[in-house]
């Protein structure tokens, strides 16, 4: 039997709809989808309807940078219930360039660059397979070296 490979192999999928602009391959930059306030300029992810800093409903979406500083971290040793995840890993915190900070995990291949104050980029990543056969994806963040 023969593979046609103009025919993708699975399909991806994101694991909550509207996070983030969907791209067409794995390890795309991932370009998370928020708002700013109009009003007093404060960002949020995700999407908002009013401002938590001035309360004001005039919101704009706007994509983020994929690229931020990694402003804190927390090692993870043991793997949580139910989670997807592999230890060791990291969760991060990554202030975006001109937008929020994120919370999000950086998987232990990419661990070796996690350092407060380290360059990161969020990409899209491979989170598992659904019962589908889907593939489903999230972003995470990778220092720069
Ligand atoms: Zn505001």
């Amino acid at each position: 039997m023969t593979q046609d490979a103009t025919l993708p192999a699975t399909r991806m999928v994101p694991l909550r709809e509207g996070m983030f602009r969907m791209p067409d391959r794995l390890d795309a930059p991932a370009g998370l989808l928020g708002d700013r306030c109009r009003k007093c300029g404060e960002s949020f992810f995700p999407r908002r309807v009013f401002c938590a800093a001035c309360s004001s409903g005039d919101m704009e979406d706007v994509e983020f940078a994929s690229t931020g500083e990694i402003d804190t971290f927390t090692i993870v040793r043991q793997q949580p219930p139910n989670s997807v995840m592999v230890p060791p890993y990291a969760i991060v915190r990554v202030k975006l360039d001109g937008g929020p900070g994120v919370q999000t995990v950086v998987p232990t291949e990419d661990l070796a660059g996690v350092r407060i104050g380290a360059r990161a980029q969020l990409l899209i990543r491979r989170l598992k397979e659904d019962d589908a056969g889907n593939t489903v994806v999230s972003f995470m963040a990778r220092p720069l070296a």
